[in-house]
């Protein structure tokens, strides 16, 4: 019978409501890209977006996505290992590889599938995991399904790192895992200091590359290209959801052996779908763009040196970022909503966040450049958080 559970769940929404952490979705009616109508009917300038490359609307992907649902049909209905590998699938893990400089690639649905199902094929109890402790849930959700012994760093701490290094010596084999770019500052791991201790204590080095894919390095490769460590990473994981088309797709790429052991033993991708053959194919697309011109990545690094210095010269407060990820401190969890929503008026869509999303007294907004935006865009955005900076004294 429902109705208990019912007055349960009433009452539970309720109090989330009360506590100011409902989330609401805003309605887009336009295709997700640097300036979108919402369902009020206002055209507004988007800055929340994991768009970082602009492609999400990208006539290069929708045209290759349209070819492939004309040649190759809508979907699988199917694993991998039965009936649902194409030759897209393949040429896309080959793409990908090649473009981290990995030896092989296995696709998932997502990266929170990639991740969910990276640990527990590969460790077990005699072993350990080593995590930031500002991963991505995915990653925490990944590491609980596995029997390793885990061990917890604060937030790129190296001397944090060390000990538990010296402490798991204790286990078989080590893995540290770490975001290589973190969501809410847009810092980046220090992947030359965790593959200095890799080296020292005999670790192997996962990296999520989710956020930097596409974005961090000259020419994007990631983290490992930002620290000159292409090929020296055990596991790489990364999304096709945020610069790469932004539609959904997930993959591990990495040490051959390992993803063959996925093939084998990893059950999101024993057990879940293989994505649709035009998004396969609009990923080969992105890739052969990418392996062609950096032009994307030089004007996404430019827009976000204009975006930060106009914002720091107006005297905001934005900690330093090494990706596309701008957080412009506030402090206070109701100014951040506040500026949010008078930004939204000003036609400019950003998000505040506060607490739990982010540490009590460290409310912010985050803005997310993209390739995309102009650089009217870009004043327009700045002007904004001029104006609404000085009506709720920000700034002067
Ligand atoms: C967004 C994100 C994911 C999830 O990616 P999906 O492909 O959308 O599932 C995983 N890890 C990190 C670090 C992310 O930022």
């Amino acid at each position: 019978m429902y109705t208990n559970f019912q007055e349960f769940l009433k009452k539970e929404l309720t109090s989330i409501e009360e506590a100011g952490l409902y989330k609401k979705e805003r309605v887009i009616v336009t295709p997700q890209q640097s300036n979108i109508k919402i369902s009020t009917g206002q055209e507004v300038l988007n800055f929340c977006a994991n768009n970082y490359l602009g492609l999400s609307n990208s006539p290069v992907l929708v045209d290759a996505a349209k070819k492939a649902l004309d040649q190759r049909g809508f979907g699988m209905s199917s694993v991998r290992f039965i009936c649902g590998t194409q030759d897209l699938h393949l040429e896309l893990e080959k793409k990908i590889a090649e473009y981290f400089g990995t030896e092989d690639t296995i696709l998932y649905a997502a990266c929170f599938d990639a991740n969910g199902g990276v640990f527990e094929p590969l460790l077990n109890e005699e072993d350990a995991i080593i995590s930031d402790s500002l991963n991505h849930a995915s990653i925490i959700d990944g590491v609980r399904l596995c029997k390793a012994q885990r061990y917890r760093y604060a937030n790129a701490d190296m001397a944090e790192l060390e000990n538990c290094l010296k402490v798991a010596q204790a286990q078989r084999f080590r893995l540290i895992v770490t975001d290589g770019v973190f969501s809410m500052d847009g810092n980046v791991a220090p992947l030359d200091k965790i593959y200095e201790l890799a080296q020292k204590y005999n670790a192997m080095i996962m990296v999520d590359e989710s956020h930097s894919a596409g974005v961090v390095g000259h020419t994007g490769r990631g983290t490992t290209e930002l620290f000159d460590l292409k090929g020296k990473v055990e596991i790489i994981t990364g999304t096709l959801g945020k610069a790469f088309g932004g539609a959904i797709g997930g993959f591990t790429t990495g040490k051959k052996e390992i993803i063959e052991m996925l093939r084998q033993r990893s059950r999101p991708y024993l057990f879940s779908n293989s994505i649709p053959p035009m998004v396969a194919a609009a990923g080969i697309a992105m890739f052969d763009m990418m392996s062609k011109t950096n032009e994307l990545q030089d004007r996404l690094h430019a827009n976000t040196e204009y975006f930060v210095s106009g914002m720091l010269a107006a005297g905001f407060d934005i900690k330093p970022t090494q990706s596309a990820i701008c957080a412009v401190m506030l402090y206070d969890a109701k100014l951040s909503q506040d500026v949010a929503a008078k930004m939204l008026e000003e036609g400019i869509y950003v998000i505040g966040f506060y607490f739990p999303v982010v540490p009590r007294e460290q409310a912010r907004i985050r803005v997310q450049i993209s390739a995309g935006h102009r650089k009217e865009d870009l004043d327009k955005c700045i002007n904004a958080f001029i104006k609404v900076g000085k009506e709720l004294r920000v700034i002067k």
